[in-house]
């Protein structure tokens, strides 16, 4: 297995923030992946990092090395670390996994992966499970379940529209700026970027970090940006917007880390 000592995880966040992990172990087969977490359960475990943005953290599981995909007689067997984009057209463009994307219920233009899914392979608490679709409990950018998504499988790929679909976010995003995606997730029937636009916020720069001018529910980072900059950031717009409206965004990118050692240079 490969390991990296005193990591830059900054490198690791589309976001490019992150402060320094002590090791981050990147498993190669399922047994070294269990085993890691057999050892310590508390070990956080990331795919793409297209959600997650990084303070310090002792040690991280990046699974990007278990990335199989095989035809089963019920559909297609997706190893936690496969890339989404290889399955469905849908997340054309983005490089999120199948883990990160189970736990997000990724969704774009019409489509969930819950609506796909039909099972997933879990690591709970040293046991390993393979839970139904329903008892992942997927809701709108969320998942209801403990453990960690060893696999998945799908009922079926879906890839016909994948140059629209990517030429419709190239349009839609800052694309080619370090960005983790939506920041919120949407209010019900509300949508959370129109919220910050009306609050003003388009555009608004703090330190590095931008709200996008493109999408106001995306922020760019413009260089050093840290971690600390973006809880700030994200602080300020849900205040502005609460203030305005009295609806409290909440968020959907991950933070993972602490922050002591003024982590996410
Ligand atoms: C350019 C861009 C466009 C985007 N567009 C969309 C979009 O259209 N729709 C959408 O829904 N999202 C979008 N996102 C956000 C992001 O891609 C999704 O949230 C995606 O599901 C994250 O997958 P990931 O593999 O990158 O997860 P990560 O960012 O690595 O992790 C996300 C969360 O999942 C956890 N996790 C990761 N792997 C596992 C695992 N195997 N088991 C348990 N927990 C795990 C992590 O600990 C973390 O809490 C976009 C992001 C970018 C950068």
């Amino acid at each position: 297995m490969q390991k990296k000592l005193s990591a830059s995880l900054k490198n690791f966040s589309a976001l490019r923030i992150g402060g320094l992990a002590d090791t981050v172990y990147f498993p190669e087969t399922m047994a070294e992946l269990t085993e890691l977490l057999d050892e310590q359960p508390a070990r956080p475990v990331v795919g793409g990092c297209t959600n997650v943005f990084f303070g310090d953290l002792p040690e991280l599981i990046c699974t990007k090395y278990l990335n199989k995909i095989n035809e089963i007689s019920s559909g297609l067997e997706a190893e936690c670390g496969a890339l989404l984009e290889k399955l469905f057209d849908f997340a054309a463009g983005v490089p999120a996994t199948v883990g990160g994307g189970v736990i997000m219920n990724f969704g774009a233009f019409g489509f969930e992966l819950k609506d796909f899914l039909r099972s997933a392979q879990v690591w709970q608490g040293g046991a390993i499970k393979i839970l139904p679709v329903t008892e992942l409990r997927l809701g709108y950018r969320s998942a209801d379940f403990a453990g960690i998504v060893l696999s998945a499988v799908f009922e079926k790929k879906q890839l016909e529209k994948k140059n629209e679909y990517l030429k419709l976010r190239q349009e839609k995003m800052p694309w080619g700026q370090p960005n983790i995606g939506s920041i919120f997730k949407n209010p019900a029937g509300l949508s959370a970027g129109k919220l910050i636009e009306d609050a003003g916020l388009k555009g608004y720069k703090y330190k590095d970090l931008q709200v996008a001018e493109k999408h106001a529910n995306i922020v760019v980072n413009n260089g050093a940006a840290s971690a600390r900059d973006l809880l700030a950031l994200i602080a300020q717009i849900r205040q502005t917007v609460r203030e305005r409206t009295n609806i409290l965004l909440e968020t959907e990118a991950r933070y993972l880390g602490q922050i002591e050692n003024g982590a996410g240079r």
